[in-house]
């Protein structure tokens, strides 16, 4: 593990800086990597910000948001990267892997369970978002809060806290969100941003996934499912699915909630949040993918019944019950 002076003392010296964060971006990825890229480009430094999926509807707001590139040209150089909330350049994907060979890689995350690839890394586990370690960086750095990064790092916290209301949101985090209320965050245009601008075939794309709700009663687990079929009637996206796993887990009794999506590929990914004892980044993991205690998420490989069946036996196990 690396110290925020080393960070701080790598990054003068960088003159062209590649910043990714993963794919399918979430508010602290995107919010991380605008407020530290924005803080860098302050610096004097040449800053090109990167994320191989589009900016999903409700984080189009984020200041710089604009400034987020999906490729990179093939002679694109860089000497140095910086990769947020994650810490596996698979992670980043896309034209990022090819990018970073022979640069030197800054890692600044809070996920467990996944080996960093960074020549300098921050993880820390106990941060609720990357958003509080890049507020760390700032500060060490002696760079001063505005409305500009505020709004990015609200947008961070705000999201990884699930509005300030997991078992994340800690006093300090608190602190922290009033420092950048302070500096200029607005709480009530960033919630509306994030939360009341959808687009109405977000509902409808809702309405069909709710219908496949399953709830395992026994286990406590409930699960929805989004297909690419559904994507297709409704005119929707990936992007449009944020928070869908918010659902199943809002049910009484639930301990585990499952949000499965078909990708195009015909593979599944799922989303899972637990609600309690059940460390759901160790379930992942098992399963290729990673995350938090509380929230993590997996790819499976090949048939997607049997995907879900083994998930549901490593749930069982970890819940220490039999299912339904
Ligand atoms: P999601 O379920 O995609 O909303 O992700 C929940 C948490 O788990 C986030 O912090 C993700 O960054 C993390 N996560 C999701 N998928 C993976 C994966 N395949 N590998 C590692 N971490 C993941
Ligand atoms: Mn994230
Ligand atoms: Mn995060």
């Amino acid at each position: 593990m690396s110290t925020f002076t080393q960070v701080i003392a790598a990054l003068k010296q960088a003159k062209r800086i590649l910043i990714g964060s993963h794919y399918n971006p979430d508010g602290d990825a995107l919010g991380s990597a605008a407020a530290l890229g924005i803080a860098l480009e302050r610096q004097g430094k040449k800053v090109t910000f990167f994320n191989r999926d589009p900016v999903p509807f409700n984080l189009t707001f984020l200041p710089h948001a604009d400034r987020f590139v999906r490729t990179l040209p093939k002679d694109a150089s860089f000497d140095t990267v910086v990769i947020v909330d994650c810490n596996a350049a698979k992670r980043v994907g896309g034209d990022f892997e090819k990018a970073i060979k022979g640069t030197r890689v800054i890692c600044i995350d809070h996920h467990q369970l996944e080996k960093t690839e960074g020549d300098l890394t921050i993880l820390e586990p106990d941060a609720a978002a990357t958003g509080v370690l890049i507020m760390r960086f700032l500060e060490e750095a002696k760079i001063p809060l505005d409305r500009i990064l505020a709004t990015c790092l609200f947008c961070a916290i705000t999201v990884d806290t699930g509005s300030f209301r997991y078992s994340n949101a800690t006093p300090d985090v608190f602190l922290l969100g009033a420092k950048l209320v302070k500096a200029g965050a607005d709480p009530y245009e960033i919630s509306k941003a994030l939360e009341e601008n959808y687009p109405a075939k977000r509902y409808r794309l809702l309405a069909k996934s709710l219908a496949t709700l399953q709830v395992d009663e026994q286990l406590g687990i409930a699960s929805i499912d989004v297909t690419q079929q559904m994507f297709k009637e409704t005119g929707t996206g990936p992007d449009l699915t944020e928070e869908f796993s918010s659902f199943p887990r809002s049910i009484r009794g639930v301990e585990v909630a499952l949000f499965f999506r078909e990708l195009p590929d015909g593979r599944l990914k799922v989303s899972m949040r637990s609600k309690g004892h059940v460390d759901v980044a160790k379930i992942a993991a098992g399963f290729g993918g990673g995350g938090h205690v509380h929230a993590a998420g997996c790819t499976f490989e090949g048939d997607a019944a049997i995907a879900r069946k083994k998930l549901y036996a490593a749930l069982a196990a970890a819940i220490g019950k039999k299912g339904t």
